[in-house]
């Protein structure tokens, strides 16, 4: 069981030294742990070594292990970084702080109907597939800044910053730079790009958060 909270206190250490490496302040970089398809007994040990954010891709999951695990410890935030079908909105901003994933203007719709309903405002990101993939999920590159912009004057949200998942077999630096010149023509601040493989360099491009599973929690059984 301590495995998962060397692995967490290895990657902080990772990503305080690629902030440095970066020039930038340490903490700059929030830690997001992604703990999808693993159970309580595997993540309460990473939440007790001091971890607080968490990422999850599916609301059903999360739905089935979180509640539990945030009555315990009350201070866990956590973060929906897979696809949304607009009937689960309601599901989603009931259980998520932070919703990275919106890709459409139907999910910014029902999200801005529940945010309304239930007086919640998890925190917002617009996913972008950076790299133009059919079996990947977001927002062109080239439409991502009106759409952002839809998002605030057509729905009434606050979109806090941009989302990415590089393609898996090409260097990710481009598409992390990409990312980042699209945040800045569309006004938003914050950056979530890196996963395991990867968040090093996404750090050295900006990234505000990371999100990072395996390289913590160890290889998935799937998902
Ligand atoms: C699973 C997942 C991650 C974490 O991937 P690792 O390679 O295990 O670090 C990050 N972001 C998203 C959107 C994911 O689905």
């Amino acid at each position: 069981m301590s495995g998962t909270a060397d692995g967490y206190l290895e990657v902080t250490g990772r990503i305080r030294a690629a902030e440095a490496e970066a020039e930038r302040p340490a903490g700059a970089v929030t830690l997001v742990a992604v703990s999808k398809t693993h159970g309580p007994e595997t993540i309460r040990p990473v939440i007790e070594a001091g971890q607080r954010i968490f990422g999850e891709n599916r609301v059903q999951e999360a739905q089935g292990k979180w509640p539990a695990l945030k009555a315990e410890f009350p201070d866990v935030e956590l973060h929906l970084i897979g696809p949304l079908q607009s009937n689960k909105a309601g599901d989603a901003v009931a259980l998520f702080d932070a919703i990275e994933s919106i890709d459409r203007e139907k999910i910014a719709a029902a999200l801005a109907a529940e945010m309304e309903k239930q007086g919640r405002r998890p925190k917002l990101f617009v996913q972008v597939n950076i790299g133009e993939e059919p079996q990947k999920a977001g927002i062109p590159p080239l439409e991502a800044v009106a759409f952002v912009a839809r998002c605030r004057e057509v729905h009434g949200l606050a979109i806090a910053g941009l989302m990415c998942i590089p393609p898996v077999d090409a260097s990710p630096g481009p598409y992390f730079a990409l990312l980042a010149k699209l945040a800045r023509e569309a006004g938003v601040e914050e950056l979530s790009m890196g996963m395991s493989s990867d968040f090093e360099t996404a750090i050295a491009f900006g990234a505000t958060s990371v999100r990072v599973g395996s390289a913590i929690f160890g290889a998935r059984d799937y998902g």
